[in-house]
């Protein structure tokens, strides 16, 4: 016999905590055994409760000892299910965010904006796929929240809809369409389908979407859906929320309602996400004040465009995440600063199957065209970079070029770090001498 979704949430709704990780369990806890690609949570079941979990959810019946092991079909459809369940117990808004770049930095700012005026619950950290995204509607607290902010991430088609089916968004936020994940979604046009389930989603619910309407992709994929509630444009000048534009080097400093502005996030990519969480802030009523004041204090962290100072020279931190469309942002943005002498330092981009050799190279010409005084490639696809870039130094792996910057210190220059995750830059850093 399977447990059902309603004794799982009688149990819930008692106070048990969620746990999908035999390091992090609470007393009493409900442990759901997710598999993995190298792992079976089945088999970490029995070390929950010894760990003072109170009840485990397996799906495999040979690992139930004891009436502590509750028996469902499939572990992730369960924890799926009573997120489903929890989130038809409350009626505040629920904001979801996708797209391909900035949804981090958005959903941070937007719930910053927002926490001005209600006790508001988003996304910790990046928990934002099929798993992350229900353990995120669990956390919501019904008695004290009123009002949720839920990043949705996907490299593939229907992971959107399913999440969307999920939190039930009331609200709804794609920060833009660029080459991110294109393996999986097959090119741009997937990626516009993929993303598009949000969308899909809200118009069919009549919900309200907030659009960068100087995005001519995304507007496009608003005009193709009708039925919305509600369509909040911003950023362009015939919308509500279009904060002038100061200054984007190193930090964006906006100018709101002749207010000056200074931020802690550097790039004029970071100039839409504020303008979004503004937007946002807006509509649900957040004073401009108040708005302006969470955005000057948000400091982006885990090297997301982070300012780091070493020595006389000043890095540009930005080793978390790469695809095509945020190397190029912040190619261009960095190429605008006024700087002594500057250098980049610029690991593969992953995730991009047949395309890779091309979008590697296009980036080449893009670096080229900025006449930055040392250029650094790391990574075996960046070779197909080379090309366009002649006097570039290259290394293959990460460990050659940490030699070459301990070899070649640096003075008075301005440095970019960037790479997909699996490149790991940031331990660049270290090499780089001392702060
Ligand atoms: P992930 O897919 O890992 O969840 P994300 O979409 O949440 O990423 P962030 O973590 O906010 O994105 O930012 C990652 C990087 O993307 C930043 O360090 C910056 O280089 C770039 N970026 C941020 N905002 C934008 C934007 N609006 N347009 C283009 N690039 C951006
Ligand atoms: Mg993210």
């Amino acid at each position: 016999m399977y447990t059902s979704t309603e004794t799982l949430y009688q149990l819930f709704s008692q106070g048990a905590k969620i746990s999908t990780d035999t390091r992090q369990i609470t007393p009493g806890c409900i442990f759901f055994a997710l598999k993995g690609d190298k792992f079976d949570g089945n088999q970490y079941a029995a070390d929950a409760l010894e760990k003072g979990a109170g009840y485990a959810v397996v799906d495999d019946e040979k690992v139930v000892a004891d009436k502590r092991f509750l028996l469902v079909e499939d572990v992730l459809s369960a924890l799926q299910d009573l997120a489903r369940h929890h989130r038809k117990t409350f009626t505040f808004p629920v904001i979801a965010l996708t797209g391909s770049n900035g949804k981090t930095t958005t959903k941070e700012l937007i719930a910053k904006v927002l926490s001005m005026k209600y006790n508001t619950y988003a996304t910790k950290g990046n928990l934002n796929n099929h798993i992350g995204v229900p353990l995120t509607i669990l956390s919501i607290d019904t008695a004290k929240h009123e009002i949720a902010v839920v990043e949705m991430g996907a490299n593939h088609q229907a992971e959107i809809a399913l999440l969307s089916s999920i939190a039930l968004p009331t609200h709804g936020l794609i920060t833009n369409i660029g080459k991110a994940h294109l393996e999986g979604f097959g090119g741009v046009a997937g990626i516009m389908k993929g993303k598009g389930e949000l969308f899909d989603f809200l118009s069919k619910k009549k919900g309200t979407v907030f659009v960068n309407s100087t995005d001519d992709t995304v507007m496009d994929m608003v005009s193709k859906r009708r039925a919305f509630g509600e369509i909040v444009f911003y950023c362009s000048e015939s919308s509500k929320v279009n904060p002038e534009l100061l200054q984007e080097n190193p930090f964006v400093i906006y100018k709101s309602n002749g207010k000056t502005i200074s931020t802690h996030l550097p790039g004029s990519y970071n100039y839409d996400n504020i303008c979004a969480a503004l937007a946002v802030g807006k509509h649900f009523k957040v004073s401009d004040e108040d708005a302006n004041e969470a955005v000057a204090s948000y400091q982006p962290d885990n090297n997301r465009s982070q300012i780091v100072k070493k020595g006389s020279n000043t890095i540009f931190m930005d080793a978390y995440n790469a695809n095509p469309s945020s190397m190029a942002a912040a190619v261009a943005s960095f190429g605008r600063m006024e700087a002594p002498r500057t250098m980049v330092i610029l690991g593969d981009m992953f995730e991009l199957g047949e395309a890779a050799p091309e979008e590697h190279l296009e980036l080449g010409k893009l670096i080229a065209a900025e006449k930055f005084d040392i250029v650094i490639l790391a990574g075996s696809l960046m070779q197909h970079a080379l090309p366009a870039l002649p006097k570039a130094y290259y290394f293959p792996d990460k460990f050659s070029l940490h030699n070459w910057v301990m070899d070649n210190p640096q003075e008075n220059t301005y440095i970019l770090i960037k790479g997909s995750r699996g490149m790991s830059l940031e331990t660049v850093l270290d090499r780089l001498g001392k702060s």
